[in-house]
């Protein structure tokens, strides 16, 4: 039995990993068209930044493919051919396979704007695109990101630590607040400027505009401000990569759709993390996770069921995290960023400091808590998944919270004062 993976990503290597311990003797092969190894995708701002060297995001040495026996062939996949279980690279060479798993991640997403395929202009996703910044980087002083999300602050942070003046153009009238309540938006917002960012609210990107040697050298925003900027980077969210599959004739909708067993509409052909729409999911039908942590959830599961060993992906509460500058944000289950959706019986209840550097909201459903936001204040994600699980009533948790400090030391205090003045609030 060949079992071949596209994509070696945190999803496509979990699955082999979970496939070899089930299956010693299959051959298993890992392709990627970006790199030979696996690397950490989320570590990519911190080479820019020189806080780690790219081989220190590697996370298994050298001898470990070799000693688990999982084959890796780099190349761009163009084709797969179900009928034939064979696929094809761009350079002619193809591979067969009895069974496969597609793992291709995701695809930063464009919007046709006037001026995005000049030099100076790209994405943050790829290693590819870690070495344009760098050749980009040369010689520029101005900086412009347009997305208003996470991968846009980090491209921010990147770009400010090297010197330039960087301008952050977002749509939202205040940052990330599709994700983020108003008063966690504002927060971030401020911590963005106070950085030293240019931020833009309420902006468009109109067209990016070439200088004298071709490539670019401003951008126009849609109200036809120009602002200079030698790179832009362009950060308007992600879509699943599903080239590698267009004309198999497999059923895809936003990604290649899949079941709760991660099995595509072809028996012997799977797919899991960014690149799957997982559609029997009774909470969210046609769910995409384009997260690291459901990534390898989904390998995991993935790499089972391939293996024979029936098993059902159950993402179960929901938690991420990520850091604004030096301002972490954590998540636990549901939180409603748009107050105006939030029906009968659901509450939310707010504290944040008087320096606005620290902000913790409990959202409840008649009356049992469902989902918590914490900005400044590091939390413990056991501790909330448990009381999430568990409909815990505010006035349960509120005694409690300490247990959920994952910082005794730096936070204590304020753990204490947000339990002594968490209110309810209308946004
Ligand atoms: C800068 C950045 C920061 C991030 N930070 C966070 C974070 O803090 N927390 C979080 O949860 N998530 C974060 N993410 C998202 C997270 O990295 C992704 O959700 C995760 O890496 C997806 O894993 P994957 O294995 O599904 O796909 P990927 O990691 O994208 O791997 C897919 C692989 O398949 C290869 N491939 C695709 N098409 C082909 C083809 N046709 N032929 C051959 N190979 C192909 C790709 O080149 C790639 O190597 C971040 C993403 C980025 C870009």
């Amino acid at each position: 039995m060949h079992v071949v993976i596209i994509g070696n990503g945190i999803a496509g290597v979990t699955a082999a990993l979970a496939l070899r311990k089930r299956r010693r003797d299959w051959k298993i092969t890992l392709v990627s068209g970006e790199s030979d190894a696996f690397f950490s995708r989320t570590a990519l701002m911190y080479v820019y930044m020189g806080h780690m060297r790219l081989q220190d995001t590697l996370p298994y040495e050298p001898w470990f493919w070799q000693e688990r026996r999982l084959d890796r062939v780099r190349g761009w996949v163009v084709h797969v051919d179900t009928a034939a279980h064979r696929l094809t690279f761009d350079d002619g060479r193809t591979l067969a396979w009895d069974k496969l798993i597609v793992a291709t991640g995701s695809t930063p997403n464009r919007f046709g704007w006037p001026g995005e395929d000049l030099p100076g202009v790209q994405g943050l996703y790829s290693l590819q695109d870690l070495e344009a910044l760098e050749r980009h980087s040369v010689g520029a002083s101005r900086a412009a990101v347009v997305g208003g999300g996470l991968i846009g602050v980090e491209l921010a942070e990147m770009l400010h630590s090297r010197g330039m003046h960087v301008t952050l153009l977002a749509r939202e009238s205040a940052y990330w607040n599709n994700a983020l309540p108003t008063a966690e938006a504002e927060m971030v917002g401020g911590v963005i400027r106070a950085a030293g960012i240019d931020l833009r609210l309420s902006t468009e990107l109109g067209a990016i505009e070439a200088g004298d040697h071709g490539r670019a050298a401003a951008v126009r925003t849609g109200a036809g401000e120009r602002l200079p900027a030698q790179i832009v980077g362009l950060t308007a969210g992600v879509r699943p990569s599903l080239g590698a599959v267009a004309g198999a004739g497999l059923d895809a909708g936003r990604g290649l759709r899949v079941n709760a067993q991660l099995r595509t509409s072809h028996p012997d052909v799977y797919a899991c993390g960014d690149c799957a729409e997982i559609v029997d999911d009774p909470e969210r039908p046609g769910r995409v996770e384009q997260l690291w942590y459901t990534g390898r959830m989904q390998g995991e599961v993935c790499g089972a069921n391939v293996a024979g060993e029936a098993q059902t992906y159950v993402r179960g509460v929901w938690f991420n995290s990520a850091k604004f500058f030096d301002l972490e944000w954590h998540t636990y289950g549901q939180v409603r960023a748009a107050a105006s959706t939030r029906p009968p019986g659901e509450r939310t209840h707010l504290w944040q400091d008087a320096a606005r550097r620290r902000l913790l909201r409990v959202d409840t459903v008649d009356g049992a808590v469902v989902g918590m936001n914490a900005l400044g204040l590091r939390q413990r994600q056991d501790v909330w998944t448990r009381w999430i699980t568990e409909g815990r009533s505010m006035a349960d948790i509120l005694p409690r919270l300490g247990e959920a400090n994952f910082d005794p030391e730096f936070s204590g205090k304020a753990l204490g004062q947000a339990a002594g003045a968490l209110r309810e609030v209308q946004a």
